[in-house]
């Protein structure tokens, strides 16, 4: 290579290098600023209604990261949607919540128990013997998780100024066999400023009708439909106590329950409606004065 041949080879080398390092320079300050950007705080609390087929799950996340996760859905899908939601380096979950320990709610917390690190876990705590449940109360114990058996007037706090209040059971059903475990649901309501968000599990109007006698707050901006609109649930009466402008329907798309029923549909004409099986996962970004639907 003679001395001129040799000049604009290290000229190019050198405009590679300087190209290379200003890419990466690049690449290195974003990464950075997006890893900060998730360890600080926000002022937004984020509630993620996961597409996660027929079933229900629901992901909060405080302005200061903590974070509660209700029910997980039938399978491992949930495990995505949290890989998702959640920073990549991030492996802890405060909260566990299963609102009654039916499969399409109780599969995916198995997964979540396995592979992230959970504080607390709370249920109805009924006499369940079936494997799923079983295994659930195995996970529990052998990685030490706090657990607590749901009855209203607890309080989850999650910040200062972000709260989940538990309305349902009225009294703890540790030990207790029901026929019908959706009897058993959790009820719990979310709170954050002025945002009020009622999550109802698979509670049906038995239950609608005992907290409406028992003159609950309900009132809720946001409204997840109960048993993924099935018509046992969302009774007229229950809506006029809620008065929601939205309401989720958790939904898997052509299940073979027929859910939603025309008839919850029809109860709920005047209120926005979102629905998973055609909306996908359904986000919602809240200030302390009102709620966006997000990305
Ligand atoms: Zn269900």
């Amino acid at each position: 290579m003679n001395l001129n041949r040799q000049k604009i080879f290290l000229y190019i080398l050198g405009a590679l290098l300087l190209g290379a390092i200003l890419v990466w320079s690049a690449v290195w300050q974003n990464g950075t600023a997006a890893i900060v950007g998730q360890l600080g705080e926000n002022s937004e609390l984020k509630v993620d209604f996961f597409d996660i087929g027929q079933g229900a799950a629901v992901f909060i996340e405080a302005p200061n990261h903590s974070r509660v996760l209700i029910d997980g859905g039938p399978g491992s899908q949930i495990l995505n949607k949290l890989g998702r939601a959640m920073p990549f380096f991030d492996r802890e979950i405060d909260v566990v919540i299963l609102t009654h320990p039916d499969s399409d709610h109780l599969n995916g917390l198995i997964d979540v128990l396995k592979k992230y690190q959970v504080e607390e876990v709370v249920d109805p705590c009924l006499a369940e013997p079936q494997a799923n449940y079983q295994e659930f109360l195995r996970l529990i114990e052998e990685k030490g998780i706090n657990h607590l058996c749901a009855q209203a007037g607890q309080r989850i706090k999650l910040a200062d100024d972000v709260t989940l209040d538990i309305l349902f059971p009225f009294e703890s059903l540790e030990g207790v066999s029901l026929k019908n475990t959706n009897d058993s649901s959790m009820v719990t309501k979310l709170s954050y400023g002025q945002n009020k968000i009622l999550l109802t599990g698979d509670a049906e109007k038995k239950t609608e009708i005992q907290l409406i006698n028992a003159q609950a707050d309900l009132s809720a901006q946001i409204l997840q439909v109960g048993h993924h609109g099935s018509k046992t649930s969302t009774s007229a009466e229950f809506i006029q106590a809620v008065r929601p402008q939205i309401a989720v329907i958790q939904v898997g798309k052509d299940n073979r329950y027929g859910h939603p029923h025309q008839e919850v549909l029809d109860r709920l004409k005047n209120i926005k409606i979102f629905r998973t099986d055609l909306d996908g996962d359904i986000n919602f970004l809240c200030s302390l004065k009102s709620c966006e639907r997000g990305q």
